[in-house]
């Protein structure tokens, strides 16, 4: 079947929500396309850092978060693998949320601004042609066609090859998949470049039984860290970071990853002894290439993780999908109504998105680095005990500025 749309965003998360709601709002008509049925449970902290507030403020969305009840969270907690503890205040408060909640209220409101969501639909093929782009897509067994005259990359770090970047426990042997997909990249990054793959883990479960205050709790451990954070309903988010060369070779399931990180922080080990996860909200995500660098444009537009991705230790990554989505909207806003050009709008895009994000995206990778040392990470966290002012301007040194009104 064949459609005719003035904007197409492919990849309904956070950034390409935003960004499709963005557009609708300024009078544009937009398809926003996502492969995977909604809810769902994504691998992610559920950390909404301080500053993305504002942003969602911005693009008209505080509401809906306040709907979704966050939990507050105004301190960070890391706790070295040998028991040392820092906290650290947050430079305001941040909330803690599920995707599982936020993602679809994101679509239901771009749905309310105009924006026609189509989940469960995989975009295969883009196609530039003539004055604009053919999109076709995958819904079930029905392929149809979309002509486009601007299209807008949103589909995370790994949508680019259109391959599955995340499953769930149950769908058969995840171990297996993960190798498989691992392998399969690492092979064609090192045809491609010769660069070696550092590639990381990401798995999460929420878990009932926890007691937490406003606090996210960082463990580290050799080989990764957990994140443990309070969302909505009194439950608590569990995602890991784990760097696939120091879990072994054995086949694992998801909460079997969880249960072996555990079993290198006697702190953790502690603090989910009296939990229990909770069926059904476990998920994984593999490769996380924490070593690309920021590609605004790669022959389209990109947003969010697609564009880069910030080590999760920041709990950023949301935050940044905003601020592209945010960067993005008035520029091709411009584009669509003839202002300027498409080498106008790559230019302009590119130049704005990395003078924001290179700040931030180095004191992340800066930070990442030091506390993934297992000999490193223990005295750090010693140091800056002594020091918490130092610490305070290393957390912020890895945030985005808040932007004048
Ligand atoms: C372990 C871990 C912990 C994290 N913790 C935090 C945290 O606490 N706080 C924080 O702010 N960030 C965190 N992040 C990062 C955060 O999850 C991402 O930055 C954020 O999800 C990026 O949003 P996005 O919209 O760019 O991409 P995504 O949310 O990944 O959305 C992309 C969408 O595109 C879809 N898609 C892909 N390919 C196609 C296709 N071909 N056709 C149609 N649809 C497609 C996918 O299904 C997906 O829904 C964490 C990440 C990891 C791995």
């Amino acid at each position: 079947m064949q459609h005719a749309k003035e904007v197409a965003i492919l990849g309904a998360g956070i950034a390409g929500s935003t960004l499709a709601k963005a557009l609708a709002d300024r009078g544009w008509d937009t398809v926003l396309f996502d492969r995977k049925i909604f809810p769902r449970h994504k691998v992610c902290g559920e950390f909404f850092s301080p500053e993305s507030q504002s942003m969602l403020a911005e693009l008209g969305l505080r509401e809906v978060m306040e709907s979704l009840g966050p939990s507050p969270i105004r301190q960070a907690r890391l706790i070295s693998s040998r028991g040392g503890e820092l906290t650290i205040p947050l430079p305001g408060t941040a909330l803690g949320v599920s995707r599982y909640s936020l993602d679809v209220a994101l679509h239901n409101s771009a749905a309310s601004a105009g924006v026609q969501v189509l989940t469960g639909t995989t975009v295969t093929k883009v196609v530039s042609s003539g004055q604009g782009y053919t999109i076709e897509t995958k819904q079930g067994e029905v392929r149809s066609s979309y002509q486009v005259r601007a299209v807008i990359a949103a589909w995370g770090a790994n949508g680019r090859s259109a391959i599955l970047d995340s499953f769930h426990e149950g769908e058969s042997d995840v171990y297996h998949q993960v190798v498989a997909r691992l392998q399969s990249r690492q092979q064609s990054r090192r045809q491609n470049s010769g660069q070696k793959l550092t590639a990381h883990i990401g798995v999460k479960s929420h878990y009932g039984g926890i007691e937490m205050g406003p606090v996210v709790e960082l463990y580290f451990f050799d080989g990764g860290y957990i994140g443990l954070s309070p969302v909505e309903g009194g439950v608590v988010n569990v995602a890991a970071l784990l760097k696939r060369t120091s879990f072994g070779n054995s086949p694992k399931k998801i909460l079997e990853w969880i249960d072996e990180a555990c079993a290198r922080n006697a702190k953790l080990q502690q603090r989910l002894a009296s939990g229990f996860p909770i069926p059904g909200t476990q998920a994984a995500i593999a490769p996380v290439d924490l070593n690309r660098s920021a590609l605004a444009w790669d022959n389209i537009p990109q947003v969010g993780d697609a564009t880069v991705m910030i080590p999760p230790l920041c709990g950023d990554g949301m935050s940044m999908a905003l601020r592209s989505a945010q960067l993005c909207a008035p520029i091709a806003d411009r584009y669509l109504k003839g202002e300027i050009s498409l080498p106008a709008w790559q230019q302009e895009y590119t130049q704005t998105l990395h003078r924001e994000f290179k700040g931030p995206l180095r004191w992340g990778k800066i930070v990442h680095t030091l506390l993934d040392l297992p000999v490193i990470s223990p005295r750090l966290l010693q140091i800056a005990s002594f020091t918490p002012r130092l610490a305070y301007k290393l957390v912020q040194a890895t945030r985005l500025r808040e932007r004048d009104a």
